[in-house]
């Protein structure tokens, strides 16, 4: 019987927990009490002719972020235009970055099996959260509270091989969010989002095979279960002679399964391009330098396993 291996690399979401939002003056606020609609402006609400402009302190905890993750910080980054719908995405586009992110090429070591391992981040991006859409019967509730709140996006090389590595590294990295004093780590609230990338392979054998993606885990026990449910899903099609389709699942709370949300779309649907209303945000190597210095040491594994919530 052949074995498998597990390949899985991670999308993670975090909100950064500045004052205000990533391109306008608005409060960020703990959206699941503020009243809906009552943190929004002309720009966040997507009026026509208003401009954004960059959050200084959102980038500062974006480089701070990537420092501790040991990445290296891109000198200049472009911001682009992510298109896609949403109906509480009101400009029918997302301000992210793509071809120059923030902060490239890092790693964050774990502690797996008794043994330490590096795991490779592949890049670090600024972009903004959404708003949120309750869904009632027959109809939707809209809140763009959130709608424009920064968020930093942190992929992985898909260099984690099990369940339990990818909750060690979630931990880790949630602790060193905290340490940092740049998100909450309360992930029942949404601040902080896992979107784990599968696939299974022969043991020994080094191809990439199709991958699925599940969407938005908010827990660490969950986005363990989903892991390990889908990897043991995936072993079962191919050792029944079927194969793995690329696509976005989610997870039934109810059920205990992965579910099929939607087929997955590819870079080109988004049609990105180069954000027009923002010139290219220059960073210069004193400021790197600077947060360097003055932020908190995470970068040993002791340094974050002696915190409380590692
Ligand atoms: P996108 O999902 O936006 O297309 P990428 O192709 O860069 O982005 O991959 C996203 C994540 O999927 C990364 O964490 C990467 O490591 C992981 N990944 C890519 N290919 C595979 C694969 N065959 N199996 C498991 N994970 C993968
Ligand atoms: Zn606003
Ligand atoms: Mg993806």
């Amino acid at each position: 019987m052949t074995e498998y291996e597990a390949v899985i690399g991670l999308e993670i979401h975090a909100e950064l927990m500045t004052k205000s939002k990533m391109f306008c003056g608005c409060a960020v606020v703990d959206t699941t009490v503020a009243a809906p609609n009552t943190h929004v402006c002309p720009v966040c609400t997507a009026m026509p002719g208003v401009l954004p402009v960059i959050n200084r302190q959102a980038v500062d905890f974006g480089i701070m972020v990537g420092v501790a993750l040991n990445c290296e910080i891109a000198p200049t980054n472009v911001f682009a235009r992510k298109s896609y719908f949403y109906p509480d995405l009101p400009k029918g586009y997302q301000i992210s970055q793509y071809e120059q992110p923030l902060a490239v090429n890092g790693w964050v070591e774990i502690e797996a099996d008794d043994a330490t391992r590096r795991i490779g981040i592949r890049r670090a991006h600024l972009e903004e959260d959404t708003g949120k859409s309750t869904h009632m019967e027959g109809y939707s509730l809209i809140d763009l509270n959130r709608a424009g709140v920064p968020l930093l996006e942190i992929v992985t090389e898909p260099e984690l091989h099990a369940a339990e590595e990818v909750e060690a590294f979630a931990r880790k990295l949630r602790a060193i969010l905290v340490y940092l004093g740049v998100n909450t780590g309360d992930m029942s609230k949404g601040v902080l989002r896992f979107e784990p990338n599968i696939s299974v392979r022969p043991r020994g054998s080094s191809e990439l095979r199709t991958r699925t993606e599940i969407k938005n885990l908010n827990s660490i026990r969950v986005l363990r279960l989903a892991t390990a449910y889908e990897i043991a899903r995936q072993i079962r099609m191919y050792e029944s002679g079927g194969f793995v389709v690329q696509e976005n699942l989610g997870w039934d709370e109810a059920h205990n399964r992965t579910v099929v949300q939607r087929s997955k779309e590819s870079a080109e649907d988004y049609r990105y391009f180069p954000e027009p209303d923002l010139p290219p945000l220059v960073i210069d190597r004193e400021r790197v330098a600077r947060l360097r210095a003055t932020s908190p040491n995470c970068q040993t594994p002791s340094a974050c396993a002696s915190k409380p919530w590692a």
